[in-house]
């Protein structure tokens, strides 16, 4: 048996949408922007039907999604688009230490050679923010760009996001929130949540790598910079053809998403829970990572004392699982995020993300504890006899 335990990072493409997306791949070629004939009408009526799709998934407005090509694209955008508007000696950009890196490297990009402020916000232990912290660093600076996660990609911690939303407002700022692994794993609505700016990555949701969007809640068209110049694709805020295929996939497995409604959150939060209760007490000295309650329902990330994670997933062998996230596994130093909530470095390097999906099943959940529990006492056991 072969487990898949690494959605987080990508999830597997729905039979569905591959058959949705085929025909763009053979019959169907037009350029959406070719204005002259039916090729390029057709292209352009899917590409629209693919944007009413995912609005009415996201129960936003068709002008506030703006197809990009990943959620990485969609953060630097909406980021770099605030700095070429802004005074840069008088605003900043406020961020958090487990954000990912499409926002984290793009801020210290930019601080070095814009000068635009950046203040990046310690979380506690259980990987929450201090509200009180950001409103205080709000205060002396109207029009700044708040920049904080739904939810965590590798600990799965889930971020008080209305709250965030009225203390950014209430400074006088806006606020970019990354839903890239929020869709489909928690209630989320940008409008009621007060979000400003948002992305969405097809392939974390069963859609296709490669396509994604940057939400752009209606009233701030404005004050908008494409980050991609060109033709006037995308309403002119973003430069390129647009991959017809990869939307027309994003948009059906957006809608699929939709008919499986909340049942996939309640399958998801129960297996997880089955693999932690499991894990936590059959093997001693084992910890979960993230907060306690408000955590993504897929997401477990377990720290093993003493056992090297790499190890033991090259040992474990047929369970798919990670150490940190996809973008960032060729690093060699620990994980920002474990790092940010406290872990020594030993310790951070101890723990594994298992993240869930929707083809997930318990057999599956059950031959992973079997596998992590067997794997992490044999490496104990020769661990002591070496020592
Ligand atoms: N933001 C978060 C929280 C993510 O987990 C990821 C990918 O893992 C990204 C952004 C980047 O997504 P993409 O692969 O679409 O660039």
């Amino acid at each position: 048996m072969s487990v898949y335990l690494d959605y987080n990072a990508t999830c597997p493409i729905d039979p569905r949408v591959v058959e949705a997306m085929a025909p763009w791949f053979s019959r169907r070629y037009g350029n959406p922007s070719s204005r002259d004939h039916v090729f390029g009408w057709d292209a352009a009526e899917a590409v629209e039907t693919a944007r009413a799709s995912v609005a009415d998934w996201l129960r936003m407005c068709r002008d506030e999604i703006v197809f990009v090509s990943s959620a990485t694209e969609a953060l630097n955008t909406a980021i770099r688009s605030y700095v070429g508007f802004t005074n840069c000696s008088s605003r900043k950009i406020l961020t958090c230490a487990t954000e990912h890196d499409a926002v984290l490297a793009t801020v210290r990009y930019l601080s070095c050679h814009t000068g635009v402020g950046v203040e990046i916000l310690e979380v506690d232990s259980g990987g929450n923010l201090d509200l009180g912290r950001l409103s205080c660093s709000l205060e002396n600076s109207p029009g700044s760009l708040v920049a904080v996660m739904a939810a965590n990609n590798e600990i799965g911690t889930v971020h008080s996001v209305r709250d965030i939303a009225d203390i950014t407002h209430a400074a006088g700022s806006l606020f970019l929130c990354d839903t890239t692994q929020a869709f489909g794993r928690m209630p989320l609505v940008l409008r009621s949540d007060g979000i400003d700016y948002a992305s969405v990555s097809a392939h974390k949701i069963g859609g296709p790598p490669g396509v994604g969007a940057l939400l752009i809640r209606r009233g701030l068209g404005a004050q908008f910079h494409p980050l991609i110049a060109g033709g006037g694709q995308e309403a002119s805020r973003r430069g390129g053809t647009q991959n017809v295929a990869g939307v027309v996939g994003f948009a059906h497995a957006a809608s699929l998403l939709s008919d499986e409604g909340s049942g996939t959150i309640q399958k998801l939060r129960s297996l997880r829970d089955r693999l932690e209760e499991a894990l936590l007490s059959e093997i001693e000295r084992a910890w979960v990572n993230g907060a306690s309650s408000n955590r993504l329902c897929n997401t477990a990330n377990i720290g093993f004392a003493g056992i090297d994670a790499r190890i033991l997933i090259r040992d474990m062998h047929d369970i798919a699982c990670s150490t940190r996230a996809a973008c960032s596994s060729g690093d060699s130093g620990p994980s920002h995020v474990l790092k940010a909530i406290g872990l020594s470095d030993e310790d951070a390097y101890s723990c594994i993300r298992f993240s869930l999906g929707r083809f997930t099943t318990e057999e599956e959940i059950d031959y992973t504890i079997d596998k992590v529990v067997k794997s992490v006492h044999k490496l104990r056991r020769n661990k002591s006899i070496r020592m």
